[in-house]
């Protein structure tokens, strides 16, 4: 049954924050019509018109950093350190796309009897599904790139967290942006997002979620050969080799997994570890992970918060059965929490096989190089990674062989606003971030002119 109205509850205290109205076909198929009334208008705007624009939002974020790293963290239970810097992040997202709106231009290609010339060219009306795990984020990686080629936008945000994209809404109107170019829609996804994909005036769907329900996106877009972009799941591995710096790896991988509560399509969730040094590694990870601070979102030494949904914590909880190698702390009363957890697993494992979306980690060790390349692409994901090691052609030599979009060396970081970020196999296809995902929002015209 359609349901009116509902509830949003903080994650942390179990408290309603908001009630919603809850939009369904009929606000889907409005939302489509408005953004294709002001896709002409808006393709036309001048390029340096609409780098202004954008460059206008970029700021207005950042002056409304404070406001909306709040609600993201009450609305997610993110720790609010980690809230402010997503959203430093999104001011960053518009600042790049802001520049790079006169930067994605055609070619003219040398041929016989003529010219021939190439233009980068809108899509139309884009839809843009979005997950709870980083709201705002993610709908900024997707927002930058389609509003700088020119399409107009109906966005999508995950139903459990839909509040900083209404405000960034309100955002884009004071930024000048005109009515029409970005509508949100708040609903579930079976209904709403569903509308998008088929919806014929929908060009294309830019979508980050799961890999179960990316399917469904792909083969919903299939009736009227839409474009997508598909950012899923992942298993990523964070391989440690012994000739690594272990005291460093060990301290930067409970981060690697355990931020955002494990809600990350990047957590590197299967921690390989060369044999010679499992022993030493494990008890310096069991040591860095006993200090990841986790409790009130709202206070600032916080470094990981709940989980987002009672029954979310449910699903995570079927993971680790028996005793773990580690189990953390939570604090008691309400909110959803879940402990850090670190298990000793095989590859073959469901642990390793599949993504847990919370704080938990599987310890895997590995006998050589060739035996660490095998199990970290044993998966039928490839998102992410991270190689741990002093020895720079090793480095080179193991990113080269990981199925992987995105990798990391000595460090856990792997998402900028200017450099391409997805995955491969089934974690999806296309790059957001940097000027490949101007690739995705634009379609290159062929012009030949006979002379
Ligand atoms: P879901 O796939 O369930 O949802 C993602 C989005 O899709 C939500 O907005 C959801 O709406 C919507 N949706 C749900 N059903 C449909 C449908 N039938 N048609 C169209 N849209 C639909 O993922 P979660 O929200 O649970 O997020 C967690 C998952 O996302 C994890 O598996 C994670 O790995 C992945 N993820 C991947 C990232 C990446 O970049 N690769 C980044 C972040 C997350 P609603 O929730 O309102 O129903």
């Amino acid at each position: 049954m359609h349901r009116m109205s509902f509830a949003l509850i903080n994650p942390a205290t179990e408290e309603r924050i908001a009630e919603l109205e809850e939009a369904g076909v009929e606000q889907t198929d409005e939302a489509v019509a408005r953004a294709r009334a002001a896709f002409e208008g808006w393709r036309n705007v001048a390029p340096t018109d609409r780098a202004r624009l954008l460059r206008r939002l970029a700021t207005l974020v950042e002056e409304h950093l404070e406001e909306l790293a709040r609600i993201e963290s009450q609305n997610v239970g993110k720790p609010i350190g980690g809230a402010r810097a997503e959203v430093g992040m999104v001011a960053q997202v518009f600042h790049f796309y802001a520049g790079a709106v006169d930067k994605h231009y055609g070619e003219t290609i040398p041929v016989g009897g003529g010219v021939d010339l190439t233009f980068r060219e809108p899509l139309g009306v884009v839809g843009l599904i979005v997950p709870w795990n980083f709201p705002l984020n993610i709908a900024s990686w997707k927002l930058g790139p389609a509003l700088a080629c020119g399409n107009t936008v109906v966005l999508k945000p995950a139903e459990l967290t839909p509040l900083s994209a209404l405000r960034l809404a309100e955002l884009i109107l004071d930024a000048g942006i005109p009515e029409g170019v970005v509508n949100v829609v708040v609903g579930p996804g079976r209904i709403v997002g569903q509308r998008l994909v088929e919806h014929p005036d929908v060009a294309k769907i830019g979508f980050t979620g799961s890999t179960e329900v990316g399917r469904g996106v792909m083969a919903g877009a299939a009736a009227t050969i839409k474009r997508v972009t598909l950012e899923l799941g992942g298993k990523s591995a964070n391989v440690v080799f012994a000739d690594a710096d272990l005291e460093q790896a060990a301290a930067a991988a409970p981060y690697a997994v355990f931020d955002n509560a494990g809600q990350d399509c990047c957590a590197r969730s299967r921690i390989l570890v060369e044999r010679s040094a499992y022993d030493r590694f494990g008890q310096l990870l069991i040591d860095a992970t006993r200090n990841v601070k986790v409790g009130d979102p709202q206070d600032e030494a916080t470094e990981m918060g709940p989980l987002i949904s009672a029954q979310h914590r449910e699903t995570v909880a079927s993971f680790v059965n028996g005793e773990p190698l580690f189990r953390g702390e939570t604090p008691l009363g309400k909110g959803f929490w879940f402990p850090c957890t670190l298990v000793e697993a095989s590859n073959d494992d469901r642990i390793a096989r599949e993504e847990v979306f919370g704080p938990v980690a599987a310890l895997i060790p590995f006998a050589d190089e060739a035996d660490a390349i095998r199990i970290a692409n044993d998966t039928p994901y490839g998102l992410s990674g991270s190689i741990w090691t002093e020895n720079g052609a090793r480095a080179l030599r193991v990113a080269r062989a990981l199925d992987a979009g995105v990798l990391s060396v000595n460090s856990n970081s792997s998402v900028r606003p200017s450099t391409p970020f997805g995955g491969v196999k089934q974690s999806g296809f296309g790059r957001e971030l940097g000027m490949h995902a101007l690739d995705g929002y634009s379609e290159v015209k062929n012009v030949f002119v006979a002379t």
